[in-house]
């Protein structure tokens, strides 16, 4: 595996390449990022990961520095799983150019963790902008775990024209049914049990959610979260995946949408 720090080595390596398959990550590695690597082995035989913690993306400089970091373990299961490609970019070598697109944020940016984390989806298309831009890969993979991420991306790639295809990837998840996550690293045994009373009452309960919210009885769904043991919920809402938007009639199709805290650690998912 090559690893490369700066981009114009990188460049310089890899632009003959035309099939480039790309996932970009802010490491702590877990078996969700390898699944999004398989994927892309599917189709192609050179693979690119990058690991970068985006400072852009994050609330605050807490949440930032204690965002989970484990570099040389990521490393040694990137070269067992025999990926060809990492890139682990400087703040200095991602911001100090200027992309060829503009930062494309659509009406969605605005809801759901965006209401929550105003500049957040700003941060992230700019860095996945950047990364495009120098990487040019034939192919994205992203994860559907980060479904209203994954969908400003697309949109971000479709208004600029960009040439890179956008492979979504299902969100895979533990035994008991949480959704893998970096953050999962910092909870403790009480605080997985908390995540996995969560996950079961929502999968068991899609249909009761969406008639509370649309009776306007969201206050009993929090509840029931609140005493599995979360601290505090950003949102639950249930949202139609093709039209994108908050769900207005009982016989719409839709996913749970939920971010919430367990002490200071943020959780997101959808199912
Ligand atoms: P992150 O390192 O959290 O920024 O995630 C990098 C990529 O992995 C994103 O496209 C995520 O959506 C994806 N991802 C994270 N967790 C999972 C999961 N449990 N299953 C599938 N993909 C995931």
């Amino acid at each position: 595996m090559k690893i490369f720090k700066d981009k114009k080595i990188l460049i310089n390596e890899t632009f003959d390449i035309k099939n480039i398959g790309f996932i970009p990550t802010m490491g702590a590695l877990h078996n969700g990022h390898i699944s999004l690597i398989n994927e892309a082995k599917k189709k192609t035989n050179k693979i690119l990961v990058s690991i970068y913690v985006n400072p852009t993306q994050f609330k605050s400089k807490i949440d930032f520095k204690k965002y989970p970091r484990s570099l040389k373990k990521d490393i040694k299961i990137l070269k067992k799983i025999k990926v060809n490609y990492l890139y682990i970019p400087s703040t200095e070598d991602i911001y100090t150019f200027k992309p060829k697109s503009k930062i494309y944020l659509d009406g969605f940016s605005k809801t759901l963790c965006g209401k929550f984390r105003p500049s957040h989806f700003k941060g992230v298309i700019n860095i996945i902008n950047r990364l495009l831009d120098i990487i040019k890969p034939k192919f994205i993979y992203l994860g559907m775990k980060d479904f209203q991420q994954l969908t400003l991306i697309r949109s971000h790639i479709v208004k600029n024209r960009i040439k890179t295809k956008l492979i979504p990837c299902q969100t895979i998840r533990d035994k008991n049914g949480i959704a893998l996550s970096s953050r999962n690293a910092k909870l403790n045994k009480k605080q997985l049990r908390v995540a996995q009373k969560i996950y079961k009452f929502i999968k068991n309960n899609k249909k009761t959610i969406l008639k509370k919210i649309l009776q306007k009885k969201r206050f009993e769904i929090s509840k029931n979260i609140i005493k599995f043991g979360a601290d505090k919920i950003d949102y639950i809402e249930c949202v139609n995946l093709e039209r994108k938007q908050i769900c207005t009639n009982i016989k719409d199709k839709f996913n749970v949408f939920i971010a919430y805290y367990i002490k200071n650690i943020r959780l997101i998912d959808n199912l």
